[in-house]
This record gives C-alpha cells, sequence and structure tokens, in this order.
C-alpha cells in the first residue's frame, strides 16, 4: 500500500537546517502501515534533504562551512546571469545534497540512529515555506 503526507516547514533560508525528524515519525504513524520505506521529499530546487546529528556546532557552523567552499555565496553564477538573481550557490548547493531521502521503518518506527535527525537544508536567500512530500510504502 502506498500512503502519501504533506509537510509544510518553514525556514529562514540561507542554509537553514530544520529537524523534521518528528514530522516524518509521525507520518508514518498515521500511516497504518507497520514495515515499509519512506521517501522524504523536498519540491523545489533551492533546498535539499539528508541527515545529521543534530547539534549546534554542525547545525550553525560546520554544513555551511563546508558548502561555502564547494559554492561559495559570492561566486560567479550563470545561473544569476539568466534570471538576474542572488540564488546561483543555492542551486549547485542543492543538486549536490539532493532533494530527497529514503528511511527504512519497522513497526510504524523509523530505523534512524540515536545521533542522527532527518533535516531539510534550505540554501535559498530568503524566508520560505518549504513543501515536504513524505511517501510511506509498505504493508
Ligand atoms: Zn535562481
Amino acid at each position: 500500500m502506498v500512503k502519501t503526507e504533506t509537510l509544510e516547514v518553514p525556514t529562514k533560508g540561507h542554509c537553514d537546517i530544520v529537524d523534521i525528524t518528528s514530522e516524518v515519525q509521525q507520518a508514518v504513524a498515521k500511516s497504518g502501515l507497520s514495515n515499509g520505506t519512506v521517501t522524504v521529499f523536498n519540491v523545489g530546487s533551492t533546498a535539499g534533504i539528508t541527515t545529521i546529528e543534530y547539534e549546534p556546532g554542525l547545525v550553525n557552523h560546520d554544513i555551511n562551512a563546508a558548502f561555502e567552499k564547494i559554492a561559495p555565496q559570492n561566486g560567479r553564477y550563470e545561473h544569476e546571469e539568466t534570471w538576474h538573481d542572488d540564488n546561483g550557490h543555492a542551486h549547485v548547493r542543492a543538486t549536490m545534497l539532493g532533494p530527497s531521502l529514503v528511511v527504512p521503518f519497522c513497526k510504524q518506527q523509523l530505523t534512524l540512529g540515536t545521533w542522527q535527525q532527518i533535516v531539510l537544508v534550505d540554501f535559498d536567500t530568503r524566508r520560505r515555506t518549504r513543501k515536504i512530500i513524505c511517501q510511506m510504502m509498505g504493508e
């Protein structure tokens, strides 16, 4: 069986890292499915989904610092020439992180580690409300 839920998640942009673990866990519980997988998918091309140890060093500094080396905010991007906007780095970063994540669940519980949270990372340059699709497949 397949069940789909949509989350709406407000973000501050600028590499804002939002813990959505409890929302995803609630979607799994609500589905009524016992065992299967949940695909967590961000709609849009300037944010991504991954897992992280949700602690301040990583969340407030290290991840942004790493992406700043790979795709600096003040770099030059053809995308910005095309659209006359300021988020070329956000598109590049989101592409590298990827828009989705698949997590197995057993007995209605996500099989995450103790120090592993599901996060939405918003690289865009403004506040947004993100639409996140949680699609559960299982039995
Ligand atoms: Zn753009």
